[in-house]
């Protein structure tokens, strides 16, 4: 079976995450609205600006629905913004009432644009658990993971920090796999939604 994976389609790198999930052999939908969210086996969440998909998440009332399917075991994929949106806690969320809305897919704190005071955007190879060569991981303004619950699992790490992790079907990263054309971890999570349906 093809796994329908939703990419929330609000703000950021979308099309990145879409072409790269069809290489991964998913059928990949832009979601918008409720009923496009209802119909997915599982979301991508894509890097972009967190604050900004916050807002948008409120505006369109997305925030309580997609809070809850995640609280129901849907199978998530979050990447640097997506990453900071799937936490439980958030550090530095941004200013009050325009804030990154914690929604809770993965029990950890995550650190908004943690590298971004030392530097704006690097790449770097990282070792990635379960797969045999290093990742290019290119990070752009990027969070890292500052503390995680007992159920999560560190599968990268960089300057000290968990940069990648997971906890059941929901997976999170601070970098972009979609803009390498290394189309791996994304292969990883349409394995992992395959997996859980
Ligand atoms: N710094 C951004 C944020 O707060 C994330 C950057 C990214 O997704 N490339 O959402």
């Amino acid at each position: 079976m093809t796994p329908r994976i939703g990419v929330l389609a609000l703000q950021g790198d979308v099309r990145e995450h879409l072409t790269a999930l069809t290489a991964a052999g998913a059928e990949p939908v832009p979601v918008r609205r409720r009923t496009e969210l209802d119909a997915v086996d599982a979301l991508l969440i894509p890097g972009g600006e967190s604050t900004t998909i916050s807002h948008l998440l409120r505006e369109l009332e997305l925030a309580d629905p997609l809070r809850a399917r995640l609280a129901g075991g849907m199978p998530a994929y979050g990447s640097c913004a997506g990453m900071i949106l799937l936490a439980t806690e958030i550090v530095d969320a941004g200013a009050p009432g325009r804030a990154a809305i914690p929604l809770c897919g993965i029990d950890m704190t995550v650190r908004r644009n943690a590298f971004g005071r030392q530097v704006d955007s690097f790449e770097g190879d990282v070792d990635f658990d379960g797969l045999d060569e290093p990742v290019h991981a290119v990070f752009i303004r990027a969070p890292w993971v500052e503390r995680i619950g007992p159920g999560v699992q560190v599968l990268a790490e960089a300057a000290g920090h968990p940069v990648a992790v997971r906890q059941g079907a929901v997976l999170a990263t601070s970098f972009h796999p979609e803009v390498t054309g290394d189309r791996r971890v994304h292969r990883l999570f349409v394995d992992v939604v395959a997996g859980w349906a």
